[in-house]
């Protein structure tokens, strides 16, 4: 509940225009390759220690979008503040605040796991020590491999750890567990959890559902340069509110299916028909749209046949 008391901070605080809850704040940002335009004014906040992730279709606008966050690319429009800064024109103190896994990177493959933090390590002023890093990206057993004697899941966790020894505020992860095996999955996903505990904040593309259900405060959906959706896992495009799914086997052996908006109430009519006929619903399911269900209507991208 927010008290009387911080809701005047909160207030005095915009008033300031010090928007120190935010860890980045894009208004109207606009980038084309020539004729080919792949962001078209798009809006994104994303609080302090908040987990955002970006989905969309192949081609939306997301590794563009991170790539100008991440002060890789300048936007042609727009403003962007990153940790309160341009990042198109960010000091290297802000570089240090960052830590970004790229989609894919080659870790010096001589260097063992240990020597390769011990070397980023040095780069920064603050870093997080190497042991708490191997911990925090699951390589403690790993620390004394070298880059070349990896697995791809390893060497990922690598570049999740290269990312985190700098000890940043905020985290950019492009893709993290693409082409990982579900083990490697789970075991990414709770190195997320533990940046969330550390109060890090994250923006993570994915083009997995499941991920951002899991990993997310809340999702932006892009699709063709624009945000189409943002939301909860709960909330997005209305999840929460759309008509729920009953499945059950009838009397007669024959599957069911309908579309209930009030639940209890066709629960009581459809148990009471069964208990007429002595019919006990044993296979009965209620459940919402799943997060992939609402994702598909939203982006248009379900398969037609
Ligand atoms: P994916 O899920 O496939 O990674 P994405 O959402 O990250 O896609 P972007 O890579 O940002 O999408 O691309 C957005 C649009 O801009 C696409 O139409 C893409 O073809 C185009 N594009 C991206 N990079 C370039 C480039 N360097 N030159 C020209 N066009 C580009």
């Amino acid at each position: 509940m927010i008290t009387p008391q911080l809701d005047v901070a909160v207030a005095a605080r915009s008033a300031a225009g010090h928007d120190t809850d935010l860890a980045i704040s894009v208004r109207g940002l606009r980038k084309a390759y020539g004729p080919q335009v792949a962001v078209d004014g798009v809006d994104l906040e994303v609080a302090r220690g908040e987990i955002v992730a970006v989905l969309g279709p192949n081609g939306a606008g997301k590794t563009t979008t991170v790539s100008i966050l991440e002060g890789f690319l300048p936007a042609d429009a727009g403003e962007v503040r990153v940790l309160g800064e341009d990042p198109a024109a960010a000091s290297r103190a802000w570089r240090e605040r960052v830590g970004i896994v790229l989609q894919s990177s080659a870790p010096e493959a001589e260097l063992t796991v240990r020597e390769c933090l011990e070397l980023y390590a040095g780069w920064y002023r603050r870093p997080r020590s190497v042991d708490q890093t191997l911990a925090l990206a699951g390589l403690t057993d790993r620390a004394d491999r070298r880059g070349a004697q990896l697995s791809g899941g390893e060497r990922r966790r690598l570049d999740v750890a290269l990312a985190l020894v700098g000890d940043p505020e905020l985290v950019f992860l492009d893709e993290p567990t693409t082409g990982f095996d579900p083990a490697a999955r789970r075991e990414a996903w709770r190195v997320v959890a533990g940046l969330r505990d550390l109060g890090v904040t994250v923006v993570l593309t994915t083009h997995y559902l499941e991920e951002a259900e899991r990993l997310a405060d809340r999702i932006v959906v892009l699709r063709a340069g624009r945000v189409i959706a943002e939301g909860t896992p709960r909330t997005l495009g209305a999840r929460d509110r759309a008509a729920a799914v009953i499945t059950f086997t009838d009397a007669d052996g024959r599957a069911q299916e309908l579309r209930s908006s009030s639940v209890a109430a066709d629960l009581q009519r459809l148990s009471a028909e069964a208990l007429a006929r002595g019919h006990d619903l044993a296979d009965l399911e209620v459940r919402r749209p799943t997060l992939e269900d609402v994702y598909l209507e939203l982006t248009d991208d379900a398969p037609t046949a």
